[in-house]
């Protein structure tokens, strides 16, 4: 197909993402919450726009990673409940209580610094406690000897005036990986997790209203761990080996077109370092495609684009705007076809996996020059 656009492009397709929820709602079932995690731009996507569908379809909560990420989402139509699962600086409560963003609670002095500004303000900030059950991050320790102090942490921070505890959560390390110690490990989480809250309850006397700790491995795989709500990321965009087997739908596919070909002789360096030499006259096509929209450099002279007649590999180093691809398979290719970098028929999972990463870090890395276009 021939295409108007000059440089690289992402689609979105919003339909896909519907899908995907309404897939993984039923999976879940009626009477577990749903919130979609929309931190770095939606991994990438656009987080407005996924946000906008989300709270379309009945989301009943967004998460984000900055203050910064939630007052994009607000001043822009999004009155759904947004968490926010890193720190926010005390300076900015009064912006959090406003807007009516949910901010987690992760440490004694945060919760200490979040009572005293609210107070200060005149005004209640909802919080969710972050627990920190083995993931070694973010959030009140609790293992082993820890319990009791972590435990007496939390109730402190529920218990401070001008504090919400409307939530309580914790982050699995491995409960995307297959494998009996993983299961084990996810297994001892949620059970540290579980016995946290109970202890914590009852010190407290009264019970956290969402309790949440399930991402994209255990909401594929564990239902007895998705409490009142659960928080998936990656399964949402429809990417990895939960997705396949839920039959969701990837929702990013990028691609690009071809800007000039020419035909080299045998013996022809190609790219930066010369690392590529022709062996025969070839057909090389160049992309707007490099290293500035998110190309990672450790896949030159290994990854193919897809054309409409097949696999084109790319030759040479990639370099920052553009990389070199070989057309001499496709010769019905020509200037201004459009080509998939990856997408369904050309899978992000294969390209992780060339590049030694994981589709998240793919979807997160397509740079901010490259236009998302909402499908
Ligand atoms: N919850 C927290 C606290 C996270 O940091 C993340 C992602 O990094 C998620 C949920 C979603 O994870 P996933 O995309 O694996 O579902």
């Amino acid at each position: 197909m021939k295409s108007t656009l000059k440089r690289t492009w992402a689609e979105i397709d919003l339909d896909a993402l519907t899908y995907n929820y309404h897939t993984i709602r039923k999976h879940i079932g009626p009477d577990v919450r749903f919130l979609g995690v929309v931190k770095a731009d939606a991994y990438g996507h656009g987080s407005l726009q996924v946000a906008t569908k989300l709270q379309e379809l009945g989301a009943d909560y967004l998460a984000v990673s900055s203050i910064d990420e939630a007052l994009e989402l607000r001043f822009n139509g999004i009155t759904m409940p947004i968490l926010i699962l890193g720190h926010t600086p005390k300076e900015q409560v009064d912006r959090l209580i406003c807007f009516n963003i949910t901010q987690a609670v992760t440490c004694e002095a945060k919760a200490l610094e979040y009572s005293e500004e609210a107070v200060k303000y005149g005004g209640t900030l909802k919080v969710h406690i972050k627990v920190d059950t083995g993931m070694s991050r973010l959030g009140y320790l609790c293992e082993g000897d820890y319990f009791q102090h972590g435990v007496n942490g939390i109730v402190h921070a529920c218990n401070l005036p001008g504090l919400d505890a409307e939530g309580i959560f914790t982050h699995f390390a491995v409960a995307d990986e297959e494998g009996a110690d993983e299961l084990e490990y996810t297994r001892h989480q949620f059970q540290l997790f579980t016995d946290v809250i109970r202890s914590a309850e009852e010190q407290w006397g009264h019970e956290f209203r969402i309790r949440h700790c399930a991402n994209t491995g255990a909401t594929a795989k564990y239902p007895e761990t998705y409490l009142d709500m659960v928080r998936p990321g990656l399964l949402l965009y429809g990417y990895g080996d939960y997705a396949k087997q839920l039959g969701l739908r990837p929702v990013m596919s990028l691609k690009t077109v071809v800007s000039t070909i020419k035909i080299y002789p045998a013996g022809t360096h190609i790219s930066y370092g010369g690392i590529f030499e022709t062996t025969h006259s070839t057909r090389i096509g160049v992309v707007p495609y490099g290293y500035a929209d998110g190309f990672l450099r450790c896949l030159s002279n290994r990854y193919a684009l897809m054309t409409a007649e097949g696999p084109a590999p790319v030759r040479g180093k990639i370099c920052m705007d553009m990389c070199m691809i070989d057309l001499s398979d496709a010769p019905g290719v020509d200037v201004g076809d459009e080509v998939t970098i990856f997408g369904p028929d050309n899978s992000l999972e294969h390209m992780a996996e060339m590049a030694g990463t994981i589709p998240y870090e793919l979807t997160c890395s397509v740079s901010k020059r490259v236009p998302r276009l909402f499908i």
